[in-house]
């Protein structure tokens, strides 16, 4: 089957878009189209054409398998059949059904007249990718509809459905049943009213008068709703230019504008974070025809923090969740923070009553073990402690039906040495969620040294089934994260001992585009959990040197928001962190007592040395097979670690800077501070030397 059919309905033309999945603009697809136009124009016999995709796309834009390759760009190119299309003598009609996104909605938007089914999706997310509409939306989309609505659309990259589509004029009619026969008997009508076709391209901009104000006030909110990011700053340059220029000049500032993006670092990255999201299931040593197993219901052990957000993925994902924990008041708790959480999103309107209840009905508390013996997924998630989890695992693993994947959520516990307890180490596999778990995307999905092919792709759907970025890693203290965490840690706990205040370094990872400081996080991650890591590292590991002004704030019991004090100070019932001068104070002391005499850091100092070290470890893990491929802790990191988005990661930060630069630094750090850790990675001097770069 072409990938454009052609057929004909009496005077009607009917070119049929057919590239599955999502009828992705190819360059087979697009000569289809041009081709099939071409026969419509030439045979007196029809009157009007109707461009038609399937029941799942009318067309989910750019084919992203001809992504960096010559197809992409051949002639004929989008830009080029949307030109045809909108320049043809008859009418041409878009029966839109499913997905119309991006290049799809451009192209129908060079139809005269759209057609929306029952269920259908239509929207410009491109401002989501980094990138602009980039074939003639950013002038047409206003143009059809309004300066308003469109920049509502494209600024926002939220899809219309076909009734709010219709509302906005920009489908003409909605319809509900057959598509093919409704939008066939619509041409007909309009052939019957005499209607030729009515180019987008020839109507003018519905509040043009106002476009300096207009602008003005949505790029006034930018700064809030995309921090750090430019894309949408130059969306709005496009824009302008469908106002001002003429339609062709419009068209030509679009392309240098969308082509500008494309080459920015920001447009880079996001690509990257896309293209990266598809490589995390190339798992190597894997086969290719493994099967996952089916996983229809899940067991959880702790009813705590993790196990309650846990279980919430799966009834959220419509999977019945047995809990078991070990005391029926730890039960009664958990269910009830669970309800609590359904409930915030039952008064923000993301979730309807009747939901709250279906989903509750779905989770079954019991003190019970053997409760947990129809469940094809159990996930532990009890206290950090080896001793327990052994306990736990030894018990599951006689509870377990054979073949049932037994789950845990440990964060730095050997994984290996808890599957060796059960019978069936290969059905062991670590699923490190983040917290709050029903919230983060991130899912560490760690891979033990007997745990079978089958077990790692169930994880990998299963992560898909509840809307997670499922990352594959290895076993080893802090997997990929948490691992790359603790130099980042030590190296910012450095910085305080030599001068900084934690909130120096805490706004200048900000400014720079972290979520949160590390000082800010440890506060709320706790600070009495790094306390107890360093604690045994000291004894495992005595050559590592820690700033130990940390300990001496767990000392005052300053563990951060769950005491009301930390690194900052906090006010009851509230999360805003306030520096606090008794900190400020106990630094002071801190630094007499070791002989230091603090010197001023700058800002870009902190940044550097704390985003590097952050690389430098990845490098290790990557030499180590921890990590599958350097996107992958780009991953982790923009997933789970609040990295920001528009720097794509730390490994493509590190490539963007330059690895030679990223090199020079560490070993600069390495002379001052005499830290082993700051010897370049062997990974990372070999790539710096050859001139290469990670990703
Ligand atoms: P938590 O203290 O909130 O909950 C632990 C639960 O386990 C409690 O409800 C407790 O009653 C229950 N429990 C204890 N012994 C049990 C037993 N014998 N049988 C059944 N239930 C038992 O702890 P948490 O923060 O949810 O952490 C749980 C696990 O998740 C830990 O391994 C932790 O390292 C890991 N983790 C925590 C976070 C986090 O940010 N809190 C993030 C990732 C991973």
């Amino acid at each position: 089957m072409p990938q454009a059919a052609y057929s004909t309905h009496g005077p009607i033309a009917l070119i049929s878009m057919n590239n599955p999945p999502v009828n992705g603009l190819g360059y087979e697809l697009r000569s289809g189209i041009v081709a099939g136009l071409d026969q419509a124009l030439a045979d007196p016999k029809i009157a009007a054409v109707v461009l038609i995709g399937s029941a799942k796309a009318f067309s989910g834009g750019a084919d992203i398998r001809e992504f960096n390759s010559p197809k992409a760009l051949a002639e004929p190119n989008l830009n080029t059949v949307i030109r045809v299309v909108e320049s043809s003598s008859k009418p041409v009609i878009a029966a839109i059904g499913g997905a119309c996104m991006g290049g799809g909605l451009e192209l129908a938007l060079g139809c005269h007249f759209r057609v929306a089914v029952a269920g259908a999706q239509i929207g410009l997310p491109e401002v989501k990718l980094g990138i602009l509409p980039g074939a003639g939306g950013t002038q047409r989309l206003p143009r059809l509809i309004g300066l308003e609505p469109a920049l509502d659309m494209m600024l926002s990259g939220k899809p219309l459905s076909e009734a709010d589509a219709v509302k906005v004029s920009l489908a003409d009619t909605a319809v509900d049943g057959d598509v093919t026969a409704a939008a066939v008997a619509y041409a007909r009508e309009l052939v019957a009213a005499g209607k030729g076709p009515r180019r987008t391209r020839e109507m003018s901009v519905a509040g043009a008068d106002r476009v300096g104000e207009i602008l003005a006030a949505r790029r006034a909110q930018l700064g809030k709703v995309f921090r750090n990011r430019h894309s949408p700053h130059v969306l709005l340059d496009a824009v302008r230019a469908a106002v001002e220029l003429p339609f062709d000049a419009g068209i030509a500032r679009e392309r240098e504008l969308s082509n500008q993006v494309e080459r920015a670092v920001e447009g880079r990255a996001f690509r990257h974070l896309f293209f990266g999201e598809r490589e995390l299931r190339r798992i190597p040593g894997l086969p290719a025809d493994v099967k996952s197993r089916k996983v229809a219901k899940v067991g959880i052990v702790g009813a705590g923090t993790m196990g309650g957000g846990i279980s919430m993925c799966f009834a959220n994902a419509g999977i019945p969740v047995t809990i078991v924990d070990a005391k029926q008041e730890a039960l009664d708790r958990g269910l009830a923070t669970i309800r609590k959480n359904y409930e915030r999103s039952v008064a923000r309107g993301s979730l309807k009553p009747e939901q709250l209840e279906q989903r509750m009905a779905l989770i079954r508390p019991t003190l019970d073990y053997a409760a947990l013996g129809d469940a094809d997924l159990v996930i532990e998630a009890v206290f950090e402690n080896m001793k327990l989890k052994k306990e736990i695992f030894a018990k599951l693993d006689a509870a377990a039906k054979p073949g049932a994947i037994l789950g845990t959520n440990t964060s730095t516990l050997d994984i290996d040495e808890i599957a060796a307890v059960t019978q069936r180490p290969q059905d062991v596999i670590g699923l490190h969620f983040f917290s709050p778990a029903n919230v983060m995307r991130l899912l560490e999905i760690v891979q033990c040294a007997k745990t079978a092919p089958d077990v790692v792709m169930t994880a990998l759907d299963v992560a898909k089934t509840i809307r997670k970025v499922g990352v594959v890693a290895e076993v080893c203290y802090g997997f990929i994260g948490n691992r790359m965490m603790e130099p980042y840690g030590r190296v910012a706990g450095f910085l305080v001992e030599e001068g900084a205040t934690p909130w120096q370094v805490d706004k200048a990872l900000e400014k720079w585009g972290m979520a949160m400081g590390p000082f800010r996080m440890g506060d709320l991650a706790g600070n009495d959990i790094g306390w107890a890591i360093r604690k045994r590292r000291y004894v495992e590991k005595p050559d590592v040197k820690y700033a130990r002004i940390a300990d001496k704030l767990c000392e005052l019991g300053r563990f951060g928001q769950k005491t009301g004090m930390g690194w900052y100070r906090y006010e009851a019932g509230k999360r805003d962190a306030i520096p606090d001068p008794v900190v400020e104070k106990l630094i002071e002391d801190y630094r007499k007592e070791q002989g230091i005499t603090p010197r001023k850091i700058a800002d870009a100092e902190i940044v550097e040395r704390c985003i590097f070290a952050l690389v430098n470890e990845a490098a290790r893990l990557l030499e180590e097979g921890i990590a599958q491929r350097a996107s992958d802790v780009d991953m982790v990191y923009l997933t789970g670690y609040g990295f920001p988005l528009h720097r794509g990661g730390p490994m493509l930060y590190a490539d963007q800077v330059g690895l030679y630069n990223v090199v020079r630094a560490a070993q600069r750090f390495a002379a001052e501070s005499g830290d082993k850790f700051w010897q370049p990675a062997p990974l990372l001097a070999k790539l710096a030397a050859e001139g290469k770069t990670f990703n």
